[in-house]
């Protein structure tokens, strides 16, 4: 199988300029600052120490639309998690010892060689994960890389928090040491950068686990980490669960930042006790999404039906229940179902799908599962409802269920699938009142014309993230996580970068 879409890319990323005494050159090991040109269809070796390492041992990685193997992966053993924590914590007092426009320097690197092969990842995205090449692949790949030369100017400032002729009180900040990352499987391209550049702009080192399902994007990032970062700062490693587990219970690691499930992140923050480890968690959600009685509905139908469906419903701010007026609740139905019968679902390669498969079998069996839940107690189910399992691929359907009861599996559970419930409500303290009846907080939107009574929604909604008549947009400055379940520390924004940093708290009396 080729990954070669066509699209012309240059092999080498142009000369890098160093404006901060870094030895860019000696740093790509080319005068010229060219790097290696990648091979996407393998083999594929994980980064430990600054070398691309292979394993004896693979595990297959499926393409969703087919099943059928895409690649191998290396299985990295404890061994090969040990040797990677142990060079990270080598590198770190060096990298720590930089200042941040030197680190800001290497990441801008790493920031280029990744734009020069863009088009490729897109192409690898949407094979592993499943998403659509033409819009959502080409969306992730397209936010993530200029989020990190934004990411990489940011800057903590030492703040001076008293001074007076006796004495003055200043609050610095110290990065932490190894920051271990694991990541899920639905934005497995976004998520590795998002994890790593700011534990490495804030002078930490990294060690990275992906999630088997999807670790290639990874492994062919850490091929151009390693032409670019200094040997061990940037570290990645395959396998299973078990490796995870490792880095958790390792102390020589300062902080575990995980993104995945609320079961998972439940034994993550356990196994991080141990050590006393920092912990941020970004977890599940089961957002709701409020169409107040004065909201524009019509206008509202497209803009709903992708912050519900966009990524196949894989996403953790997926608005994931419709509360909608009585009023209007027989019309917004019956125009949402039209609108999601306009929406194909289908191999992410085919530039006329709309929403791609569903990425892993394991997601897959859940969602039958829900479904099977769903048609056995009757509910009524306007769009979709039925899987045809004699597809290859692990297409699931658009599929709406109308007012189902709260207390069902569709309104109470995390689908992550194209499945959503649409669910009438008659008064506002009632519609805030379920829509925080879950051990969930991670988003909401609310619609409405009215926006002091959208704004006085949000500000009830027990949730980290409130989208006010529109989709989940994610500003580079903001802190993003969630309230209750859904998580722990925010990424993003100050709060986020400094989530990677000791404060240290200095009195200096003058005389
Ligand atoms: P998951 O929890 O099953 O796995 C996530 C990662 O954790 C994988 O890399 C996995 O190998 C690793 N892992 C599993 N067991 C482990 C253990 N005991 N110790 C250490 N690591 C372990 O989640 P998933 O199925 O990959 O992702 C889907 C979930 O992620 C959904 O619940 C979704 O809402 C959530 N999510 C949250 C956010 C957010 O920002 N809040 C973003 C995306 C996804």
């Amino acid at each position: 199988m080729s990954y070669s879409d066509g699209a012309g890319q240059p092999e080498v990323v142009p000369a890098i300029s160093s404006s901060t005494g870094v030895n860019m050159e000696e740093v790509l090991g080319k005068p010229d600052g060219a790097l290696k040109p990648l091979d996407f269809n393998g083999p594929y070796g994980m980064l430990i120490d600054g070398e691309i390492v292979s394993t004896s041992e693979g595990f297959d990685v499926f393409n969703p639309a087919d099943n059928r193997v895409l690649a191998s992966a290396p299985a990295g053993a404890s061994a090969d998690m040990n040797a990677a924590i142990a060079a990270a914590k080598r590198a770190f007092p060096s990298w720590a010892a930089l200042s941040a426009d030197q680190r800001e320097e290497y990441i801008v690197a790493l920031f280029s060689a990744l734009e020069v092969h863009k088009e490729e990842f897109i192409t690898l995205l949407s094979l592993e994960q499943g998403k659509p090449r033409h819009n959502q692949a080409s969306f992730e790949v397209n936010l993530a890389n200029p989020w990190i030369p934004e990411t990489a100017k940011s800057r903590l400032k030492d703040q001076v928090l008293e001074e007076d002729d006796e004495r003055r009180v200043e609050l610095r900040r110290s990065p932490l040491g190894v920051v271990g990352a694991i990541i899920p499987w639905n934005y497995p391209y976004l998520h590795v950068l998002w994890k790593s550049v700011p534990a490495l702009i804030t002078g930490n080192s990294v060690v990275l686990k992906p999630s088997p399902y999807t670790p290639l994007c990874a492994l062919r990032i850490g091929e151009l980490a390693a032409q670019v970062l200094p040997p061990g700062v940037f570290n990645i490693v395959t396998g299973g669960n078990e490796l995870g587990q490792i880095l958790t219970e390792h102390p020589d690691v300062a902080m575990i930042t995980f993104t995945g499930s609320t079961a998972t992140g439940a034994k993550i923050m356990a196994a991080c006790a141990g050590t006393i480890k920092r912990v941020t968690l970004e977890l599940g959600g089961n957002d709701p999404a409020i169409l107040l009685p004065d909201a524009d509905w019509k206008d509202a139908v497209p803009k709903v039906f992708a912050a519900a469906y966009g990524n196949s419903g894989q996403w953790c701010i997926a608005a994931k229940r419709i509360y909608v007026h009585r009023s209007f609740h027989d019309d917004f139905v019956e125009a949402f179902v039209e609108y999601g019968k306009t929406q194909k679902v289908g191999d992410g390669m085919d530039p006329t799908s709309d929403l791609g498969p569903i990425n892993n079998r394991m997601q897959y069996d859940k969602l039958r599962d829900l479904f099977a839940d769903t048609q056995r107690n009757g509910y009524r189910v306007p769009l979709g409802g039925t899987i045809d399992e004699s597809l290859d691929g692990n297409f699931v359907p658009i599929t709406v269920v109308d007012d189902p009861p709260e207390d069902s599996r569709v309104v109470q559970e995390e689908p992550f699938g194209p499945i959503v419930p649409i669910l009438v409500y008659d008064d506002i303290d009632e519609v805030v009142q379920r829509a925080n009846s879950t051990v969930y907080g991670l988003g909401a939107t609310v619609w409405a014309s009215d926006l002091d009574a959208a704004l006085d929604v949000a500000s009830r909604l027990e949730s980290g993230n409130v989208w006010i008549n529109g989709g989940q947009s994610h500003p580079l400055h903001a802190p993003f996580g969630g309230h209750k379940q859904s998580g722990l520390s925010v990424e993003h924004g100050d709060e986020g970068l400094a989530s990677h940093t000791n404060n240290k708290t200095l009195v200096i009396r003058k005389r």
